[in-house]
């Protein structure tokens, strides 16, 4: 099915066209009706399934049907846990408006609050924000809740996990009480679900399948190396391999900087991105890195979500994330929108339980190889797939 079937606004049509879409993918022919409709929606989807076009396509499509001279107060918000979400999807909205005169601005911490302010002041259609530099503007009577037609609370689950639950009521409590909510999440936990109750009514649920999410495309195998020799095993690959470019995840802010001084010693260039960087310092990386510019990009979760790099060959993983979903989370910053993409992971024994619930999440064991000269002395045991966290056992009962 094309995009024409969806009965979107010709200026949208356009604007996707320009973009390069063919046809919608799974969750945007699934979800565009439905918001179009007027339901509330959840919806399961992983990023790089094309989720963000499935909320903002629609969202432009009703405030450009129901376009008020007023324009003074915003008329959706679109709620993201991260500083680097709001800024893509910002950049997603201005594309996707482009041939409208539709206007949307982002807010978020990290940053000088006053230009937002102004951007308030001015006006805008659609506003991105991060919850506490929302709840901080509003604080301020910087900003008011009572225009807004459509909220989109997206990457739910993140959010939850960041602690942002008491934040989220709060914002929703004071929408009006006609606004459809839109909920994303990568995963529908009884979390998710608890949030959904209050933050959604009666809504549409709409789930892409979990194997269409774990990216079929992605060509993922571990390597087994000791810990000691994993900044020697990366600059052997890199060296070796030439890769054009490569996303390194590691756990830590502190080993992000210590693994750009380790390789700069072996003459390879990288730069560290965590959140110990500042904002301007993050989003200059992040454009630097997609521009190409930056070769290789030594990331601590912060960059493991909703961050879309088109076009990303590897994903490398120093450190194996816990829990197992992060790992899915990282992998999928490659192969983004069925591209081809490698994901490989560094593997020591201290990583083993990690990579246990890793497999078990996929259902799978991944390939294992090893690298001359970097043949483990201390050996990785084979994984059991239906292990169970010793926390999340079931105690035999009493008799
Ligand atoms: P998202 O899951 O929203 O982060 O989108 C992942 C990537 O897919 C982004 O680079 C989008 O620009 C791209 N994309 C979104 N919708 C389509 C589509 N219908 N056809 C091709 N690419 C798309």
């Amino acid at each position: 099915m094309s995009f024409e079937f969806l009965n979107l606004h010709p200026s949208l049509i356009q604007a996707v066209a320009d973009a390069g879409y063919t046809k919608p993918t799974d969750i945007q022919n699934k979800a565009i009706p439905q918001v179009l409709k007027g339901h509330d929606l959840i919806a399961a989807a992983q990023t790089g399934t094309g989720k963000t076009a499935s909320f903002v396509l629609p969202v432009l499509n009703k405030l450009l049907d129901g376009k008020t001279e007023k324009k003074k107060r915003f008329r959706a918000l679109i709620v993201v846990p991260t500083r680097e979400l709001a800024i893509q999807i910002e950049q997603k909205i201005r594309l996707y408006a482009q041939h409208t005169d539709l206007v949307c601005t982002a807010v978020y911490g990290g940053t000088d609050e006053k230009l937002q302010k102004q951007a308030l002041i001015e006006g805008c259609d659609i506003l991105i924000a991060t919850p506490g530099r929302l709840l901080d503007l509003y604080g301020q009577r910087a900003l008011y809740f009572e225009e807004v037609e459509l909220f989109v609370l997206d990457e739910a689950d993140r959010m939850l996990d960041m602690g942002f639950i008491d934040d989220i009521n709060r914002i929703v409590t004071r929408l009006p009480e006609e606004a459809q909510h839109l909920l994303f999440s990568a995963t529908l936990s009884n979390k998710v679900r608890d949030l959904a109750k209050t933050a959604t009514h009666n809504p549409y649920e709409i789930s892409i399948a979990a194997k269409q999410a774990s990216k079929s495309s992605i060509e993922q195998w571990i390597i087994t190396v000791d810990k000691d020799k994993k900044s020697a095993l990366l600059s052997h690959l890199i060296q070796t391999h030439q890769w054009r470019q490569a996303l390194i995840f590691i756990e830590t802010k502190h080993g992000a900087a210590k693994l750009v001084t380790q390789l700069e010693k072996r003459g390879i260039v990288a730069e560290a991105f965590h959140s110990g960087r500042s904002q301007a310092v993050r989003t200059q990386l992040l454009d630097d890195f997609k521009a190409g510019k930056v070769q290789y990009l030594i990331a601590t979760g912060v960059a493991a979500r909703g961050i879309d790099i088109i076009d990303l060959p590897l994903v490398i993983n120093y450190d194996l994330p816990f829990p197992a979903d992060e790992y899915v989370h990282r992998i999928g910053r490659t192969g983004r929108a069925s591209a081809k993409g490698e994901a490989i992971s560094l593997v020591s024994k201290d990583n083993f339980k990690n990579l246990c619930m890793i497999e078990s999440r996929l259902g799978h064991l991944l390939e294992r190889r090893v690298v001359e000269g970097f043949e483990p002395k201390k050996e990785v045991p084979v994984s059991i797939l239906n292990y169970v966290p010793k926390h999340k056992r079931k105690e035999p009962e009493q008799k």
